[in-house]
């Protein structure tokens, strides 16, 4: 018998996957996926309860329904919004393609390049500019063509969200490789979701079933078996499945509500660049919200230019590039980085001070920051993530290392492994640390030595990587590692607290209060909390201590003074002021 996939069900009434979904669970069916498939008596059970839900005059202001489109529509619409819609219209997503080196990334992204793009005009330029566009059931999708997740990473490491959908390709004769494990914890770590394409099913010694079963193993349930994992079977060389991948990856934007907002600010970023011996600095980027103009004055890390032209992935200039296209950019004074974001600015006089002003920055060692709120106290505690990167010399190795790094517990921190694997620390290990934006990153090596190409990568990055020889050793350092995270604590102490008897504004100083000290003592650098009727009305710090006119650091008990508190004017008569003492206690 017939079976129908529900995205089938979808495109059929003419609704995305997602919207459909959202009525069949309002419906009490929320065990369906877009991939499932029902039989075609189910399918038209389904249709015919969407009609009948649009059919009801449940909201007053439905008109009456005629078409089917337009029936399930009107359904869709009526279902209780269980989340706020994103703004703007659903863009082409971004695609990335990962794996293990040899399973056909190339090969994929070719055969889609070749196949699918749409027909290039007369004169256009063959040349790459780092991502293409495919047009699949009327519908477009982006492709960034430089396959691998050191790419993939190396922009995250900058701060750049390109990617929306990730494809796996695992080779169906190979099965799960070191790659496939690294490139699965790199997709996790950006936190986008995955497909899997399971490659090279033409070659005879192909074991789908394995691949399958292998990344089960590790999580990664295929949806044919009742998982969340989308795993389409595929010839990369041959170009069997490939129709399906594009339907999944529709089917994944559909479902992630992929959307990017012309009207929107612009958020584009680079992917690619290199200085062209006659066009001078190109760059490509890809847009994901907003619109990038020609003429449009722009910013990219630290230099910027009046955009000359735009050109798009078959050479063909345009005028402008809206969410989800992807655009070589021509005009800039010097070679951005990949990973950098482009900004637009009104002017070049605004971009040459952003530019000078990031460069002087950059020369600037950061400033070590204090807590001088309560609120900032209170944020320092809590709790901090240690995101590891450990690489060890051998399975076994890693395995002790894993059991070890278990075992350490330090309240208020979590340990959380990236990424575990074999061999030395690579550049890709050093970028997956550096990706990280939630946390402090440390690279760990057990028995390994870093890649001399790693090098240059840590330093630009200024990722921490230590590399241990005794595992006791490498543990030690780990809860050391977690325990410094913390930072210095700070404990604050009640010293005294001080009656306010009358208030004095004193012009271009602010409001000093006269009080008493009750209890203890008041000190100059102590945080003060102002408390009336019982109630803590301000928190903050103490501006200003005098006795008289002159300055003081503490007060004691029994004597008057006069106090400032800093950014709060409005202390009354009657306030108590409690004063602490911030002390701070460095980790061992
Ligand atoms: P990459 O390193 O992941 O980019 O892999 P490539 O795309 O360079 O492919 C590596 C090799 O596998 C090449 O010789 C390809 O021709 C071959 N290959 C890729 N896909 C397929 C496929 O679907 N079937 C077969 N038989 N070979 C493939």
């Amino acid at each position: 018998m017939a079976r129908k996939r529900v995205y089938e069900i979808a495109r059929e009434l003419g609704i995305t996957s997602r919207e459909l979904l959202r009525v069949l669970s309002d419906l009490g069916m929320e065990g369906l996926r877009a991939v499932s498939t029902v039989s075609e008596e189910e399918a038209e059970v389904i249709k015919e309860l969407l009609l009948e839900r649009a059919g009801k005059k449940e909201a007053p202001s439905e008109a009456s329904v005629k078409t089917k489109e337009e029936a399930s529509t009107a359904a869709v619409q009526k279902a209780p919004e269980k989340e706020k819609p994103k703004p703007g219209i659903p863009r082409p997503p971004v695609v990335a393609v990962l794996g293990h080196i040899d399973h056909g990334k190339t090969t994929l992204l070719d055969t889609i390049r070749r196949t699918k793009v749409a027909e290039k005009e007369a004169g256009g330029i063959t040349q790459s500019i780092g991502a293409y566009q495919v047009e699949y059931n009327g519908r477009t999708i982006t492709f960034i063509d430089t396959p691998g997740h050191r790419a993939f990473t190396a922009m995250r490491a900058r701060g750049a969200q390109v990617t929306d959908i990730a494809v796996l390709v695992v080779a169906a004769d190979d099965g799960v490789m070191a790659q496939t494990v690294e490139a699965i914890d790199h997709i996790k770590a950006a936190g986008v979701p995955m497909i899997v394409a399971i490659n090279k099913i033409d070659k005879p010694n192909a074991n789908p079933d394995k691949v399958r079963q292998q990344l089960a193993d590790m999580g990664f349930v295929p949806e044919e078996w009742g998982g969340e994992t989308i795993m389409v079977p595929i010839s990369a060389l041959k170009g069997d499945g490939v129709d399906e991948l594009l339907e999944m990856i529709l089917l994944v934007a559909d479902l992630h509500d992929i959307r990017g907002d012309p009207k929107g600010e612009l958020e584009a970023w680079v992917i690619e660049s290199h200085l062209d011996p006659s066009r001078g600095p190109v760059a490509t980027a890809v847009v994901k919200n907003g619109i990038l103009r020609v003429r449009d004055v722009i910013v990219v890390g630290t230099t910027w230019g009046r955009i000359r032209a735009l050109i798009d992935h078959q050479g063909k200039q345009i005028k402008e590039a809206t969410p989800g296209m992807p655009a070589q950019i021509l005009g800039l004074s010097d070679v951005p980085q990949p990973g950098e974001r482009v900004e637009r600015v009104k002017n070049p006089r605004e971009a040459e001070r952003i530019v000078s002003e990031r460069k002087e920055a950059r020369k600037k060692p950061p400033e070590p920051r204090f807590p001088r709120t309560f609120e900032e106290l209170f944020a320092q505690r809590e709790k901090k993530k240690l995101k590891l990167v450990l690489k060890a010399a051998t399975v076994g190795a890693l395995e002790a290392a894993k059991l070890e790094l278990g075992t350490i517990q330090i309240e208020n921190v979590d340990i959380e492994l990236l990424h575990a694997g074999v061999g030395p620390i690579t550049e890709s290990d050093i970028l997956l640390a550096a990706s990280v934006e939630e946390g402090e990153p440390l690279v760990v090596g057990f028995g390994v030595r870093v890649d001399p190409k790693a090098r240059k990568v840590i330093e630009q990055h200024g990722v921490p990587v230590r590399t241990y020889e005794i595992i006791y050793d490498l543990i030690r350092e780990i809860e050391l590692a977690g325990k410094r995270l913390l930072g210095p604590q700070y404990v604050e102490t009640k010293v005294g607290e001080a009656e306010v008897l009358r208030t004095f504004k004193i012009s271009g100083v602010g409001v000093v209060a006269g009080c008493r000290v009750r209890e203890g003592k008041v000190i100059r650098n102590g945080k003060v909390k102002v408390i009336r009727d019982g109630e803590e009305v301000f928190t903050g710090e103490i501006a200003s201590l005098k006795h008289f006119a002159q300055d003081v650091q503490e007060m004691k008990e029994g004597k008057e003074c006069g106090i400032r508190i800093k950014d709060f004017d409005k202390v009354k008569p009657g306030d108590i002021l409690e004063v602490y003492e911030v002390k701070v206690i460095q980790p061992a």
